[in-house]
């Protein structure tokens, strides 16, 4: 069967490296001379072990994850650690806000559900086109801690300085920068993300949590598959975890390290980038949507200002196999997300056919 590859720009499930696909294929019916796949065998099986085990390594290795952290391998994805970090880490039952698109914002709904919820910070009042200054913020003496989303997949912004939490312990959601760069875990207290952004298939999120933060007396609703402490006690083992979906995410950490590791992502990330944004700032059709000190590397939103010109691009883009360009539905216009496995040349392709479109729909 011929066989053609799309570029395919998706905010997530998105890219994996061609290399970790291919060879997931080679371990498809047999892996590693077991007479199986690992969709087939059981968790608690040495090969099943062995994997989980190098998986954690390898992602330690990558991250430079300082002793007194633990790794944490959990289903249910974004949406369960929206409910999981205050259910397990809400004590005095307060926590802060920063509020900076719709995934902290369903952050902190959840939240309310569990205690008290201050929004310390927002950037609501333009659209979420920016990230605020958060070096001297209102943080609640009682507050547990500080939560952001770290990268704004649908309105393409990030943090490029941590918040000042005033001692409290900041809790990240990275999803859509998770391994783009490396991230100083000693920052953070807990930093998570769902994995089928930038690292692996839908089907589980990643917790790196400072053991300190692990307790026993937790809100006693907390449903047993969301607590953190019997997660870690159970080496993520607890229960059957999304075997294949860790399998796959070990394989990627694999392929970083080939790479060169996360400082190498990230010098790729920055140039692919950049790429697409030099190309916006001097396009007269096309406008990014984000103030430039606030621009995310993963996910790039772009307009052109007429609703049916963006609807024609994206069909044709389609058409040209580059794929997924919609932008999200609260938003409109386009996206590009070229996380990690999208190559140099998948961005180069996708700035061709602008500079062609443009071209063709002079205005
Ligand atoms: C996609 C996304 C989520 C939601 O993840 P689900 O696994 O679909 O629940 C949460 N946060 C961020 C930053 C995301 O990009």
């Amino acid at each position: 069967m011929e066989m053609s590859r799309v570029y395919n720009f998706s905010a997530g499930p998105a890219m994996l490296p061609e290399e970790v696909l291919r060879e997931a294929a080679r371990d498809m019916l047999d892996y590693h001379g077991c007479g199986q796949s690992v969709m087939e065998m059981s968790h608690r099986s040495a090969e099943f072990k062995a994997i989980i085990e190098a998986a954690e390594q390898d992602l330690r290795d990558l991250l430079d994850v300082p002793a007194g952290y633990k790794v944490l391998f959990m289903q249910g994805g974004g949406n369960q650690q929206f409910a999981a970090v205050p259910l397990n880490l809400m004590k005095n039952g307060v926590a802060d806000y920063i509020v900076t698109g719709q995934w902290a914002k369903k952050a902190a709904k959840e939240a309310e559900k569990y205690g008290k919820v201050n929004i310390v910070a927002s950037s609501a009042d333009k659209t979420f086109s920016y990230i605020p200054d958060c070096s001297d913020l209102p943080i609640d003496e009682n507050a547990d801690y500080v939560y952001i989303c770290e990268n704004n997949t649908i309105y393409g912004t990030k943090y490029h300085t941590l918040p000042n939490t005033k001692g409290k312990p900041l809790v990240a959601d990275v999803s859509s920068c998770f391994l783009s760069e490396k991230h100083d875990v000693s920052k953070y207290g807990i930093l998570w993300g769902g994995v089928q952004k930038n690292v692996g298939p839908a089907g589980c999120a990643i917790v790196i949590i400072r053991e300190d933060l692990i307790r026993e007396d937790i809100n006693p609703m907390t449903p047993v598959i969301m607590n953190y402490k019997v997660t870690a006690d159970n080496a993520s083992l607890y229960n059957t975890p999304p075997c294949y979906v860790i399998y796959i995410c070990g394989l990627v950490f694999k392929w970083l390290k080939s790479m060169g590791g996360l400082d190498e992502m990230n010098r790729r990330n920055v140039e692919k980038a950049k790429i697409l944004y030099d190309y916006l700032d001097q396009s007269q059709l096309f406008k990014g949507t984000v103030e430039p000190a606030s621009r995310s590397l993963m996910n790039v939103p772009f307009v052109t200002g007429d609703k049916d010109l963006d609807a024609r691009f994206v069909k044709e883009a389609t058409a040209a196999g580059l794929v997924n360009l919609k932008g999200h539905r609260t938003v409109g216009g386009m996206r590009a997300s070229i996380y990690n496995a999208m190559p140099k040349k998948g961005v180069e392709a996708l700035v061709h056919f602008m500079e062609d479109f443009e071209k063709n729909n002079k205005r």
